[in-house]
């Protein structure tokens, strides 16, 4: 089951600027920064409520981040859903037959278990499902 929307992920191509830009806007203190091998990604998230926002660059050129700023230009990138077991869930969409980009899950920021579903199958919305390690 999908619970809770844990965080939203918005592609930006400068995060030093970027956090700026938002600090501005929720007037955050603290803001937790992380690189993500396993993404190819540099993270920096703050949170809204129980909900975080996370700004991504990419790290490098073959970074999916990259691709995407190419593709579209900076902007919501994907909604994460959280649940308490992603490999499970998975099976579950499978069956359902929703086209899923990680066939299980791998690491995401904040410790988190994470795996992607195909925007082709969501209506062009990129969905993570992630679980609490
Ligand atoms: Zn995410």
């Amino acid at each position: 089951m999908l619970k809770s929307i844990n965080h939203i992920g918005i592609a930006v191509k400068n995060l030093d600027e970027s956090i700026e830009t938002f600090r501005k806007i929720f007037a955050f203190e603290n803001i937790h920064r992380e690189i993500v091998v396993e993404q190819k990604v540099e993270i920096a998230s703050f949170k809204v409520g129980e909900i975080l926002i996370e700004l991504t660059s990419p790290i490098n050129e073959n970074s999916p981040i990259s691709k995407f700023l190419e593709k579209k230009g900076e902007g919501i990138h994907h909604i994460a859903f959280e649940t308490d077991d992603v490999n499970k869930e998975l099976e579950r969409l499978s069956d359902e037959g929703v086209q899923l980009i990680n066939k299980s899950a791998t690491d995401g920021a904040h410790n988190m278990k994470i795996a992607f579903l195909h925007p082709k199958s969501t209506n062009g919305v990129l969905i993570e499902i992630c679980q609490k390690k």
